[in-house]
């Protein structure tokens, strides 16, 4: 970290640019090459090719996103599982141990759960709101505890400064998906998590054009993910690369109009009679308000409810939205719509989904930068042809 660091926002737009603009360019040019002339280079990893992750674009966005993050050093990947999956190939190795928070994105999950068993490293999965439950699953080979900062898609936030002690107390690297919150609303390493990854996909590129990743950290740990990803092959393509470096000159801003709409949207769906229960970190009711307020800078703009009438009322609901597209993924500028219990927990058993609190009835929201008075009336608009159906 930099003792002297500028305003986020500024940071957003400026940092990482090289230090002599190309040809006078205002923009960084895209380095479409796949190779570089040779100079004094001596390690495998410093060779200028573009799988090792080095064009000038990469370079650029590596700067920008430590400068952003408060980290030393960072690297952006081909996909955020591609980030998620090389930091933990590079940080486990056969024999090792790890503990996970319990409700995680459904690709890291079952890449938790189903591949990393058959190399040997072994997963717990643990309440993120019970430390106390944490010690017990702890073995002698534990590395790495690994948490997101907001969960898909009922939004608990976990208790991260436990995370972070009881990782420090017990010797693990402390690991976690800020794509939720971004850096904007959140800065884990500031709070002294170890690694930062995002799906830079979502809020980061955030116009829903990409598919990225990247991850953050000391420049010790970045190296040593980088050397696996060089070796993984997970490069993001030059041209993806300029795509990602334009959407985060506008970061901040998309996310502070998405934080103020995911906050008026939640309050106008709590207030609505045809919804039982709104699942925001922003509203006061919610369990972990207190802990949200005091960790993030904003609740950003995800948020999911439960409908008086079901399953088909969600379906009513869904069919009659105009602005609001069904589509997965978030933290786009327009605002997408899901039913978890069909799209990212579709594959988990109807009994274990109703255990975790996704009903058929449970509708995600993830809203981009419209007007709120538009995205209010058309929720309005969609709940009124749903209670007549009731
Ligand atoms: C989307 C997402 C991922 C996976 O990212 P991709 O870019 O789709 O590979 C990982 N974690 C979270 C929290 C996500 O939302």
């Amino acid at each position: 970290m930099t003792g002297n660091r500028r305003n986020i926002q500024t940071e957003l737009v400026h940092a990482g640019d090289p230090t002599e603009r190309v040809e006078g360019a205002v923009v960084l040019p895209i380095f479409q090459s796949a190779t570089y002339a040779s100079g004094d280079e001596s390690l495998y990893d410093e060779i200028r090719y573009l799988r090792l992750n080095n064009s000038p674009n990469h370079r650029a966005l590596h700067r920008k996103l430590a400068a952003v993050a408060g980290g030393q050093d960072a690297v952006v990947t081909s996909s955020g599982m591609a980030a998620i999956t090389t930091t933990l190939f590079a940080l486990l190795e056969s024999g090792d141990h790890f503990l996970a928070q319990d409700c995680l994105y459904g690709g890291t999950h079952s890449f938790a759960s189903e591949d990393l068993p058959k190399l040997g490293i072994g997963c717990d999965f643990v309440s993120g709101n019970r430390p106390e439950t944490w010690a017990a699953q702890l073995t002698a080979s534990t590395r790495v505890f690994y948490v997101e900062a907001m969960t898909n898609p009922l939004l608990e936030v976990a208790d991260l400064e436990a995370v972070v002690e009881f990782s420090r107390h017990h010797g693990l690297v402390s690991v976690i998906d800020n794509t939720f919150a971004s850096p904007v609303n959140f800065r884990p390493l500031e709070l002294g998590f170890d690694v930062e990854v995002h799906s830079a996909t979502k809020y980061l590129n955030g116009h829903a054009d990409i598919v990225a990743g990247c991850v953050i950290g000391t420049a010790e740990t970045v190296a040593r993910i980088v050397h696996k990803l060089n070796h993984l092959g997970g490069t993001l393509d030059p041209h993806a690369c300029f795509l990602l470096n334009r959407g985060l000159m506008t970061l901040a801003l998309r996310v502070r109009q998405q934080n103020a709409n995911g906050l008026g949207l939640a309050e106008f769906l709590h207030a609505h009679p045809s919804v039982q229960q709104v699942n925001y970190p922003g509203l006061s009711d919610h369990p972990q308000h207190e802990r949200a307020s005091r960790l993030f800078d904003g609740c950003s703009g995800v948020l999911s409810f439960e409908l008086v009438g079901g399953g088909a009322a969600a379906e009513k609901l869904l069919r009659g939205l105009e602005l609001a597209i069904v589509a997965p993924s978030l933290g786009g500028v327009e605002t997408l719509v899901s039913r978890p219990a069909l799209t990212s927990h579709a594959g988990v058993p109807p009994e274990t989904r109703a255990a975790l609190g996704i009903t058929d009835g449970l509708v995600r929201v993830a809203v981009g930068i419209e007007a709120i008075e538009d995205l209010r009336a058309d929720f309005d608009g969609a709940l009124a042809a749903v209670s007549q159906v009731l």
